[in-house]
């Protein structure tokens, strides 16, 4: 999808849309951070290199969550960050839900409760 598209969307739609419904304060906030993402209404800073060759002035990003102009370099750069993690073969990632209660015992015998967890049978008595 075209960059800002989204933004354009909103700008040319949302008024009309917020008149048709009650939107919260939540969702009233994220469409105007989508709408002014960028803009002069946003203020500016100023990108320079430091022998003062180069000097650009950039609007501010609204860096809210829900605006893809900010939000997919964000993801992009997440995404990035995750492959580099990944290890070169096939695995699974296991997540493991335990009682908040039992979290201060684990914390000081994470290898114990690790092999329990991993392997529920060995340890008990037959
Ligand atoms: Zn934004």
């Amino acid at each position: 999808m075209k960059p800002g598209i989204v933004q354009k969307i909103f700008k040319d739609h949302f008024e009309a849309y917020r008149k048709t419904r009650v939107l919260g304060r939540r969702r009233y906030h994220a469409a105007g951070n989508i709408i002014t993402c960028r803009t002069s209404e946003k203020g500016y800073h100023i990108e320079a290199c430091p022998n003062g060759d180069y000097e650009v002035l950039m609007h501010n990003s609204c860096k809210h969550r829900s605006c893809p102009l900010c939000g997919s370099t964000e993801t992009q750069l997440w995404l990035e960050r995750r492959k580099r993690q990944a290890l070169d073969c096939r695995y699974f990632h296991a997540v493991i839900n335990m009682s908040h209660d039992l979290r201060p015992l684990w914390r000081y015998n994470r290898k114990v409760f690790t092999n329990k967890r991993y392997h529920p049978g060995i340890g008990k008595e037959s």
